[in-house]
């Protein structure tokens, strides 16, 4: 559903991805892990088509080209991204973008039906039905607005979910019940996701087919779950040495 080619990604001079080459599959669950600064959140900006980053390859999104698309676009498509830092947007409640995002996404519906939905959305996300006329994130914490997060999530019913550090800012409860949320999600639309991480807390609740190491601009090694349970106890530097022939790819 999801590939990328070649990708090579830059802010200004500065090359932050190269040759960077990536396939996702219906349903798959990628884990994306690397250090600070390794390009991880570049990553998901690129495939966003961010105006900050200049890009070279390709990346084809349920066959379609998507590189140059507009993010809105690409966002219309079905690829819903979860920052790492949620952003507050003033003066538009979280009820209607649900609207908005449930318009764009081509859902035509009566007020009656708009709202028997939103209530559906509430109790599906745990979303405390007093933040529905809230400001999109506004005073929220960092783990209630990830968790607000979640309303775009079922509103925009994407095939793929960026899940960026979901695991930053979250105490373990939270981050189980927000996982949660999403593995229902998952089950019920066969999304894939993409789970963008420096450590293996998050991939316990939400377990990755394939695990991915970013190091140096592009992806050193790949192997299973205990990929990433060694890198919780050896932490980063072995991979340095790894090439992505070394692995079982
Ligand atoms: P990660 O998410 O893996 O921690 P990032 O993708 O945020 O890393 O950043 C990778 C590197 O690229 C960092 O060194 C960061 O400072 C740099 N970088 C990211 N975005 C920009 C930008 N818009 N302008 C300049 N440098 C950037
Ligand atoms: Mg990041």
């Amino acid at each position: 559903m999801l590939k990328i080619k070649d990708l090579t990604v830059k802010a200004g001079d500065k090359v932050i991805l190269e040759n960077f080459n990536l396939n996702v599959k219906n349903g798959e669950i990628v884990a994306i892990m690397g250090k600070n600064g390794s390009g991880k959140s570049t990553l998901c900006k690129a495939l966003l088509n961010h105006p900050d980053y200049k890009k070279e390859g390709t990346i084809i999104f349920n066959e379609e080209d998507i590189t140059d698309s507009k993010t809105e676009d690409i966002a219309k498509k079905g690829i819903y991204y979860l920052m790492q830092n949620p952003t507050e947007i003033e003066g538009v409640t979280n009820a209607s973008y649900i609207k908005e995002a449930r318009k764009a996404r081509g859902i035509k519906e009566d007020v009656f039906t708009f709202n028997k939905e939103l209530n559906k959305i509430i109790e599906e996300t745990g979303i405390d039905k007093k933040y529905i006329h809230h400001n999109i994130n506004e005073r929220l914490s960092g783990g209630e607005k990830k968790k607000n997060e979640l309303l775009g999530l079922y509103a925009l019913n994407p095939s793929l979910i960026l899940l960026d550090e979901l695991d930053s800012g979250l105490d373990i409860d939270s981050l189980k019940n927000i996982s949660q949320a999403i593995l229902k999600y998952k089950e019920k639309t066969n999304a894939s996701i993409i789970i963008i991480t420096h450590h293996d807390s998050i991939l316990s609740y939400i377990k990755p087919d394939i695990v991915h190491v970013i190091w140096d601009k592009n992806i050193k090694l790949s192997g299973d779950y205990t990929l990433a349970e060694k890198i919780e106890k050896q932490g980063f530097s072995w991979t340095i040495n790894m090439t992505r022939s070394d692995n079982n790819e």
